[in-house]
């Protein structure tokens, strides 16, 4: 069995708010980075600022940080 490393304030089932928007921590997945090292990330539900469609993203941190705030298909359309 894996042993998240995790700080207690992040329990699958628990809401968080960035900047007014609420996310919904749905899942901590392992993944393998780039060097070949494993960590953890973070899966969020939220609703996108945009359209106000559901959908799923990940911050690689051990806090939600500057997480997408719009589903995959808004995110691409960022104001410069
Ligand atoms: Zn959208």
């Amino acid at each position: 069995m894996t042993e998240y490393k995790m700080t207690p304030r992040f329990a699958i089932g628990m809401s968080a708010d960035w900047r007014g928007q609420q996310y919904n921590l749905i899942g901590i997945e392992p993944r393998c980075r780039r060097d070949g090292r494993d960590t953890l990330v973070l899966v969020w539900q939220t609703c996108c600022l945009t359209c106000g469609v559901s959908f799923t993203t990940t911050t690689a941190q051990r806090k939600l940080k500057k997480p997408n705030r719009n589903c995959p298909t808004h995110a691409k359309k960022r104001p410069s």
